[in-house]
C-alpha cells in the first residue's frame, strides 16, 4: 500500500463505555448493575481523538478525521460527542450480528472497515476503561497487517510515510519509528483532557452519523462476527468485595500518641504480613501429546528473568498436574541460555530458546516467532506475563491464530471439564469475570504479582531446542531510544509487599525524596495519584487506580491522597491500608483500617526523624 504526503486520512476508534463510578455491584447476588447508569465515550478513547485531532492541526492540517464505533443504537451519542470535539465525520457498524463480540470479533468488524476506508493512521485508546484488555488496536493492527505504536505520548510526523512517537514502557519510556499506514493506541498523557462546549454539542444535534450493517462490510462469512463468532466467552461474573476495614480515624490526638498507635497498630495488625511462603514445585508432567503443553512466554528485566516469568512457571506446574502437561518456556535474548537453569528449577521441562549478540525483537518479529513456535508444539495453554511487551505481542499472535486471549487474569484455573478458567479483573477491579476460550490455545496475560512462584528446585533439568533467530519478516517499527527509570520502586509495584501511595497532599515534588526515604526504610514501593502523575512529580508508570495500574500490596500506607474513586479501584484489595491526610472527612478514610488527621509531611518526618522508629522492623515481626 503505497501512500500519499501530506496525510489525507485520520481514523480514530472509539468505544462507549458505562460510567465507571456509576455502575453498581451486587456482593451477594454477583451481578453488576447497568441498566440506567450513563454511558461515556471511554477516556483513553477521548485521549486518543484529542490527540489525533492536534496532530492533525500541527502536522497534517489537509487530513480529514473520521471516528468510528461498534455498537447498539446508542452508541451513536458517543460518536456525536467525538464530533462535538472536532471529528469531521462519524462511522457506525451497528446489527444485531455484532452483538456479544469479544475483543478478536469487533477488531474483525473495524478491520473490515479500516480496510475500505485507508486511513493513513489509525487511532485507539490504549484500553477501554471497562474491560481493560488493550486488544482490539493491536488485532486490528495484525488482520490488516500494520505495525503498531502503543501506548503513545507524542506523535510526530517524520516525511513521507514514517512516523515517530514516544510511548510509554513499564520501565520508562521508548522512541519509536514506524511505517505508515500504522495503528496508534493513545496513553493519557497524548492530550489534555477537554470536554465539549455547550454550543458544540449544540451544533452536531442533527449530524448524520453513517450506519454501516454487517451486510455493507460484504465479507465472505457471516460467522465470525458477534457471539458466535467470538473465540471467548464470559462464563460468570464475581464481585470482589473491599475486605472489612477496622475503621480507626486518629482526629484529636497529638503527632506522638498518633505516631505511638500508629506503631502499636502495626504490631498487632491482624492480617499476616509476613513474606509470601513458597509452595514446593510439583513433580513434573509428561506431555504425552502434544495438547497436554502448557506454553509459558518468559521475559528478561536486563540480564535476570523477570519475576513474573517464575510466577507464571509455578502456576503452570501446578495447572500442568491437573491436566498432566509438560511445561515448556520460551526464553529470549542475547543470554537466554543462561536462564535455562532458572526455568528448570522453576518447572519447566523444555526450554525454547532463541539467543543472539543484541537480539531485539519488535512486536512483528515476534508475533511471527511465536505463533511459528506455538503451530510446531501446538499447546493446550499459552501464558505471556501481562507487561507492556507482551500485551503488544499476545493480541497479535491470538489475531493470527485465531485464538481466543484473556488480559491481565488475576488468577487461572482448569475446571472439572478440564477447562482453563481466565479470572480477569474488570471494572476497575470492582469484578472478575470469569472466561473461557472456545478455541485452542487457550491464551492468557497474567498481570504480575497475583500468582506465586513455587520454590526452586535446582535438581531439575529442561531439554533445550533452539528457536532460529533468522527468516523474521523486515521489521517496520524501530526502537531509537529506550529511557529507563533507574527507580527500582516503580518497576516492582506489582510485587511490593508493601506500597506508599503518594497523593497532592505531600505539598510539593520537593518532598518526594523524603517519601524516597520513608520507602527505603520500609522496602516498599511508591504508588502515585493521577494527580501526581500529571504534575510529574512521580512517573507516570507509578499511577495506581482506574487509568493506572492495580496494586494488591500486604499494607498501603496513602500519604495525602483524597480517596476519589478512581484511586481506589487500583488498591482497594490491599491487605492493611492506612491513610495520613489533613482533612478528617477526606475519602480515603473510609478505605482506611487506620486514618490518622495529620499533616502528611510532619507524619513521615517525625516517623523517620531524628531516631527513625523501627517500623519494618515492626511490620515483619523480626
Ligand atoms: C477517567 C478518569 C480516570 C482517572 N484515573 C485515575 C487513576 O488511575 N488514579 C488516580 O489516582 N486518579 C485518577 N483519576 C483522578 C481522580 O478522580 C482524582 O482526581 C485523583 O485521584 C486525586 O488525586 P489526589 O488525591 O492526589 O489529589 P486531591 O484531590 O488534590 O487531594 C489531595 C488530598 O490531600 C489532602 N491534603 C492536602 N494537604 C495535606 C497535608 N499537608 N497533609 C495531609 N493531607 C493533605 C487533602 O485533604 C486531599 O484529600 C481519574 C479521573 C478520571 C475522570
Amino acid at each position: 500500500m503505497t501512500h500519499s504526503f501530506p496525510l489525507s486520512k485520520l481514523a480514530v476508534c472509539i468505544k462507549q463505555v458505562p460510567v465507571a463510578a456509576a455502575v453498581e455491584f451486587d456482593e451477594l447476588r454477583g451481578t453488576i448493575q447497568r441498566e440506567g447508569v450513563p454511558s461515556e465515550v471511554s477516556s483513553f478513547d477521548v485521549r486518543a481523538l484529542l490527540g489525533a485531532l492536534l496532530f492533525r492541526h500541527k502536522e497534517a492540517p489537509d487530513a480529514r478525521l473520521a471516528v468510528y464505533t461498534m455498537g447498539p443504537p446508542q452508541a451513536v451519542e458517543a460518536l456525536r460527542y467525538c464530533l462535538a470535539l472536532g471529528a469531521d465525520e462519524a462511522f457506525h457498524l451497528c446489527d444485531r450480528a455484532f452483538a456479544g463480540s469479544d475483543t478478536l470479533a469487533t477488531a474483525r468488524a473495524l478491520s473490515d472497515v479500516l480496510r475500505r476506508q485507508r486511513p493513513d493512521i489509525a487511532f485507539f485508546g490504549r484500553n477501554s476503561t471497562d474491560s481493560e484488555t488493550g486488544h482490539v488496536g493491536a488485532q486490528v493492527a495484525e488482520l490488516l497487517g500494520w505495525p503498531q505504536i502503543t501506548a503513545i505520548q507524542e506523535l510526530h510526523l517524520l516525511g513521507p510515510g514514517r512516523v515517530s512517537a514516544v510511548r510509554q514502557i513499564d520501565e520508562g519510556m521508548e522512541l519509536v519509528q514506524a511505517e505508515l499506514p500504522v495503528i496508534i493506541t493513545a496513553a493519557e498523557d497524548f492530550a489534555e483532557e477537554r470536554y465539549p462546549s455547550k454550543e458544540e454539542r449544540e451544533q452536531v444535534r442533527g449530524r448524520r452519523v453513517v450506519q454501516i450493517s454487517l451486510a455493507e462490510l460484504d465479507v465472505p462469512s457471516r460467522d465470525r462476527y458477534g457471539f458466535s463468532g467470538s473465540p471467548t466467552m464470559v462464563d460468570g461474573i464475581r464481585v470482589v468485595s473491599e475486605p472489612a476495614r477496622r475503621g480507626i480515624l486518629l482526629e484529636n490526638e497529638d503527632l506522638a500518641t498518633q505516631l505511638r498507635i500508629f506503631q502499636e497498630f502495626l504490631a498487632s495488625a491482624p492480617k499476616g504480613v509476613e513474606s509470601r511462603s513458597q509452595k514446593p514445585l510439583p513433580a513434573p508432567s509428561v506431555g504425552e501429546t502434544p495438547d497436554a503443553r502448557i506454553l509459558v512466554v518468559t521475559e528478561m528485566l536486563g540480564r535476570e528473568l523477570r519475576p513474573v516469568s517464575l510466577e507464571l512457571l509455578g502456576k503452570a506446574a501446578w495447572l500442568g498436574t491437573t491436566m498432566s502437561a509438560q511445561v515448556e518456556a520460551f526464553v529470549m535474548g542475547p543470554n537466554a541460555s543462561s536462564q535455562v537453569p532458572t526455568l528448570a528449577a522453576h518447572g519447566a521441562s523444555v526450554a525454547h530458546v532463541m539467543e543472539g549478540r543484541g537480539l531485539v525483537l519488535g512486536t512483528e518479529e515476534l508475533t511471527h516467532v511465536l505463533s511459528r513456535l506455538i503451530a510446531q508444539r501446538e499447546p493446550r495453554i499459552v501464558v505471556f506475563p501481562s507487561t507492556s511487551a507482551s500485551r503488544d505481542v499476545a493480541p497479535r499472535v491470538a489475531a493470527r491464530l485465531d485464538a481466543g486471549l484473556t488480559s491481565d487474569c488475576v488468577d487461572l484455573e482448569i475446571d472439572e471439564s478440564g477447562t482453563l478458567v481466565q479470572h480477569k479483573a474488570a471494572f476497575g477491579d470492582n469484578a472478575v469475570a470469569l472466561i473461557r476460550s472456545r478455541t485452542l490455545p487457550e491464551m492468557a496475560t497474567v498481570r504480575p504479582g497475583m500468582l506465586e512462584a513455587a520454590a526452586p528446585d535446582w535438581s531439575r533439568r529442561a531439554a533445550v531446542m533452539r528457536v532460529d533467530p533468522n527468516g523474521l519478516p523486515r521489521a517496520r517499527t524501530s526502537i531509537l531510544e529506550r529511557i529507563v527509570t533507574e527507580d527500582q520502586a516503580v518497576r516492582s509495584l506489582e510485587s511490593d509487599e508493601t506500597v506508599i501511595g503518594v497523593g497532592m497532599g505531600i505539598g510539593s515534588v520537593s518532598n518526594i525524596s523524603v517519601v524516597e526515604r520513608l520507602a527505603k526504610h520500609l522496602g516498599a514501593g511508591i504508588g502515585a495519584t493521577r494527580k501526581v502523575a500529571d504534575a510529574g512529580w512521580l512517573p507516570r508508570q507509578c499511577q495506581v487506580g482506574l487509568s493506572g495500574r492495580a496494586v494488591s500490596p500486604e499494607m498501603y500506607i496513602a500519604l495525602g491522597v483524597r480517596g476519589a474513586y478512581e484511586h481506589i479501584v487500583g488498591m482497594r484489595r490491599s491487605g492493611i491500608v492506612i491513610a495520613v491526610n489533613n482533612d478528617p472527612d477526606a475519602m480515603i478514610f473510609d478505605h482506611a483500617d487506620l486514618g490518622i488527621v495529620q499533616d502528611c509531611m510532619a507524619f513521615i518526618t517525625r516517623l523517620l526523624e531524628p531516631e527513625p522508629l523501627d517500623v519494618a522492623a515492626v511490620q515483619f515481626g523480626r
